[in-house]
Order: C-alpha cells, then sequence, then structure tokens
C-alpha cells in the first residue's frame, strides 16, 4: 500500500511541481498518471524513491513512513520500491542475467559486488523472472545486443526480481514504438496480477493508460485533478487535465 497525503514538492527555482497530491494505492491495481509535459508525474515518482525531497506532506509504503528516513533506512525501503526507466537504465556492457540480478542489490551502485556469487535462490528466481518476461534463453546476451523492447523487459525482470512493494515505472513506454509499448503495457498488468504488487506508471499517451490501467491519476500543474477508472475518463476530464495544451 502506497499512500502519500498533501505530498507538495516546490524546485529551489520556485517552480511549484506537486501541490497537496493525496493518493492511496493498493492491492494489485494497474494506476497510470496523465497530465501535460511539466504537470509534475516524474517529480511525483520521485519523491516517492526519494530522488527527490519532497517539500511538504507525507508518502507511506505500508508501515514506513517515507519521509522521515536516514541514508540506510531509506536505502533499505528503496529495496520495496521497484524502478522501471523510460531509457531502461541497463549496464549495456553487462549480460541479461547480471542486469536483472544487479536488482538484487537495490539501488547501491556498487558494481564489484555484481561479481561475487550471488545466493542460488536470487538466480532461481532471475531465471522464472526472465521467463515472465518473455526473454527466456537470453540470460547470456550482452544488453547492446538486445531492441527496445528487450531492454525494456530486462529492466521490469530488475525491477521485480527485488520483490517490491510497488513497481513505479516513469514513462516506460517513451522510447518504444506502439506495438512495443502495447506489449509492455500488457506486460505491467501482468506483473501486477503474477506478483501481487501495485504498479504506478507515468505515461503521456492517454490512449495506453486508458487501455491497460485500472485506475488513472491525472495531473495538471501539479495537482491532482481526476482520480478514477479508466471508463469514467470523459472528454470532459481529459480537457481539465489538459486545458491549456
Ligand atoms: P512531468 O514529468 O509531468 O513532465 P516534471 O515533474 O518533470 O513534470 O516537472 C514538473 C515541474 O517541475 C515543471 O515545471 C519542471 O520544469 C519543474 N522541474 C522538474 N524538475 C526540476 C528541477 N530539478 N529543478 C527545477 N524545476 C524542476
Ligand atoms: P521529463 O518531462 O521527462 O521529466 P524534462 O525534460 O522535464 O523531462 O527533465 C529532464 C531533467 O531536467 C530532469 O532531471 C528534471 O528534473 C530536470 N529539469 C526539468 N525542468 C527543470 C528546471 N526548470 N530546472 C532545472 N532542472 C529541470
Amino acid at each position: 500500500m502506497l499512500e502519500t497525503e498533501n505530498l507538495g514538492k516546490t524546485y529551489p527555482t520556485g517552480d511549484e511541481a506537486l501541490r497537496d497530491v493525496s493518493v492511496r494505492i493498493d492491492g494489485r491495481e494497474v494506476v497510470a498518471m496523465i497530465g501535460p509535459s511539466g504537470a509534475g508525474k516524474s517529480t511525483f515518482v520521485r519523491c516517492i524513491n526519494r530522488l527527490v525531497e519532497p517539500t511538504t506532506g507525507s508518502i507511506r509504503l505500508d508501515d514506513t513512513e517515507l519521509t522521515a528516513l536516514d541514508d540506510d533506512e531509506l536505502r533499505d525501503a528503496r529495496r520495496n520500491i521497484g524502478m522501471v526507466f523510460q531509457e531502461y537504465n541497463l549496464v549495456e556492457r553487462l549480460t541479461v542475467m547480471e542486469n536483472v540480478l544487479s536488482g538484487r542489490l537495490g539501488y547501491v551502485s556498487n558494481w564489484a559486488a555484481l561479481r561475487r556469487n550471488f545466493p542460488p535462490e536470487d538466480v532461481e528466481r532471475a531465471y522464472e523472472l526472465l521467463e515472465l518476461v518473455g526473454l527466456n534463453g537470453m540470460e547470456d546476451k550482452r544488453v547492446d545486443e538486445l531492441s527496445g523492447g528487450q531492454r525494456q523487459r530486462v529492466g521490469i525482470a530488475r525491477a521485480v526480481v527485488q520483490e517490491p512493494k510497488i513497481l513505479l515505472a516513469d514513462e516506460p513506454t517513451s522510447s518504444l514504438d506502439p506495438e512495443t509499448s502495447r506489449d509492455v503495457m500488457e506486460l505491467l498488468t501482468d506483473i501486477a496480477d503474477d506478483r501481487d504488487v501495485p504498479v504506478l506508471i507515468n505515461i503521456h499517451e492517454v490512449d495506453l493508460a486508458e487501455a491497460y490501467a485500472d485506475r488513472i491519476l491525472g495531473l495538471h500543474a501539479g495537482e491532482l485533478v481526476f482520480d478514477g477508472s479508466a471508463s469514467n475518463l470523459t472528454d470532459e476530464s481529459k480537457g481539465v487535465i489538459y486545458r491549456g495544451e
């Protein structure tokens, strides 16, 4: 369960990127966050994984208050947050398996640790995940030999191998063609079901959000102006989310 209460972020530049955003995301819900460029979507995600320090409000992940952690606690808490990125953020010269296993290290950039032996159960879990994301047999390929869609599947497997309490995807389809984008959205919804984990996806393609998400959050200028099911996202609500565009 992820719950933000009155989450706000004003950057030192004075840009108010988020204002009083309160949402609760539970279970195996697939939630798409939409809104025009600059609405605050990536700021929201970055506040949750604490790459950005919120100015106001609170963020709870199950029983942990994420805004009140010291560095050690933050490192542990981040293991519970799976991140999928627009540009995949993989290590190009490493193999698929090495990239997936790196998820077990959390976000400590200790690549030397990759070279030590991983426990067999981690390797076992990584194989299972490669199968789940449709990359079985590709464990020894170097990432720089893969297509964009395959890279994103590696990115998803890496995020899930750490058994997160929530999966966050920041524009996961923006670098992909439309067909591959649909495949990736479908995979994210499968992961939510298979792993019983909520998935929050930042996305600017409204049609993909409507087709794959259970629920849609609409941001406009840092404010949550829509929170409802995809079927309730009317042309009028789209007009509110994208007003001025
Ligand atoms: P989105 O992901 O919806 O495009 P962002 O979260 O990237 O929106 O940006 C929201 C607002 O915050 C924008 O006005 C943007 O210019 C501003 N912003 C984002 N990152 C920074 C930053 N590091 N410093 C200052 N302003 C920022
Ligand atoms: P996106 O819309 O996909 O978030 P942006 O082009 O808005 O991408 O942001 C790219 C990078 O620049 C991000 O790291 C963001 O935090 C930073 N950024 C965005 N707006 C500003 C700003 N006004 N001042 C400083 N940094 C910014």
